[in-house]
């Protein structure tokens, strides 16, 4: 039966990872799959997560089922770490996830059960897996202007007209904070605005934060989540600790949903945990057992808080290294916004004959959309990279 089956594309940054590795060239700089590396180009298991898997190693006594909705300490800390105070406990429900991609994933089933017509509206550009899901459930998808690829910042004026387009039937998708894959994000000013046509439209805002700790830090970029949540009656947060916690294969992640009152929370739990039995039962346990420790322990937080924070410093460092030198090689002033970009990621803005022509000039690989991943990036090759960009016209 299966030779019915039309042939699935392959995944393009994971194909990009596969070229990566087979080019000999030892100059070659990957830019490419969304993984942090340090500056010798590993992604480390980060000290707290050594410090609580040891401690868990000796204390678990069985690997039983936890729950369909995952230990209830780990949905306690990341609403804590996520959400702060912005809205009261009881009115969220929450479940974990096979990663922030399983939260997604869980987000929008909720939303064609709740509402088979619901449209969801989708940064131009987003995260591509944000677009294949929604088309994969059939769910009709929006795609709003979002980046301005002049100016490589947020084209906030023609976001908003598109927003102002949507009703109270309708999901809006935003990125918490470092937008993946341009970096441009918007400012608190701007938020209040996404806020105001949230509350005109009556739409349902979907957060999806997948970098907190990464851009200004882990309460700067949970400000506008937290604002957003605190500021419409129903609101879905979808949250990976695949790179704040280094977690990637772990897969860590969680769906909170925001009620307006405590009457809806037993419906919204009731059906994350029923979205999760349907479709694997109960959610991976041990990274998310490991977040719960490191969040509930002084000193393995405050150790996890000061490498993540010496992790979104270092980024930010390369950032202003690679403007610098393209300011320096360029005489002008053009390439700035990469150091006002946030995140891991900046998109270039140029063509994908121009990302093509840097793969096989210079053995650099970026993804087409010439999206780069900032943490590829170290003091030896920043110079490589920025004479490679201006030699190529770009
Ligand atoms: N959302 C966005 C925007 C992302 O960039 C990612 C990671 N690439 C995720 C969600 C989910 O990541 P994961 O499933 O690995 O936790």
């Amino acid at each position: 039966m299966f030779e019915t089956l039309k042939a699935q594309a392959p995944d393009k940054i994971l194909s990009l990872m596969a070229q990566y590795k087979e080019d000999p060239r030892s100059t070659k700089i990957d830019l490419g799959v969304g993984v942090y590396k340090d500056a010798s180009g590993l992604t480390p298991v980060m000290r707290a997560v050594k410090s609580a898997e040891h401690a868990l190693w000796e204390a678990q006594d069985s690997k039983s089922y936890v729950g369909l909705t995952g230990d209830p300490a780990f949905s306690d800390a990341m609403v804590k770490l996520v959400l702060g105070d912005a809205v009261p406990r009881n009115t969220v429900a929450a479940a974990a996830t096979p990663g922030g991609t399983g939260a997604v994933r869980q987000a929008f089933e909720m939303i064609r059960m709740a509402n088979p017509k619901a449209r969801v509206f989708v940064s131009d550009p987003t995260w591509p897996n944000h677009v294949s899901i929604v088309q994969y459930l059939g769910i009709e998808m929006v795609p709003y202007r979002y980046f301005d690829s002049e100016t490589r910042s947020v084209s906030f004026d023609a976001m908003i007209a598109d927003l102002k387009t949507a009703t109270k039937n309708d999901v809006i998708l935003l990125h918490g904070c470092c937008h993946n894959p341009t970096g441009a994000n918007l400012t608190m000013d701007q938020w209040a605005e996404v806020i105001k046509v949230l509350q005109e439209t009556g739409a349902t805002p979907m957060v999806d934060i997948a970098y907190q700790g990464f851009g200004d830090g882990l309460d700067a970029d949970a400000e506008a989540t937290r604002a957003v949540a605190a500021a419409v009656p129903e609101c879905l947060i979808a949250a990976s600790c695949s790179k704040n916690f280094g977690v990637y294969r772990e897969r860590t992640g969680i769906l909170m949903v925001v009620a307006a009152d405590t009457g809806a929370f037993a419906l919204n739990q009731g059906t994350l945990a029923f979205l999760n039995r349907q479709n694997f039962s109960f959610p991976p346990d041990h990274g998310a057992r490991v977040v719960t420790m490191i969040l509930t322990d002084d000193a393995l937080r405050a150790d996890w808080q000061a490498e993540l924070e010496d992790v979104r410093l270092g980024m930010l460092e390369l950032r202003k290294q690679l403007a610098g030198e393209l300011k320096r090689l360029s005489n002008s002033d053009r390439f700035d916004f990469l150091a006002e970009h946030r995140g891991m990621f900046s998109r270039l803005g140029t063509t994908p004959e121009m990302v093509e022509k840097l793969r096989v000039d210079h053995g650099i690989y970026m993804v087409g959309d010439s999206r780069m991943n900032i943490a590829g990036l170290n003091a030896n090759t920043i110079p490589v990279l920025a004479r490679a960009i201006i030699d190529a016209g770009i």
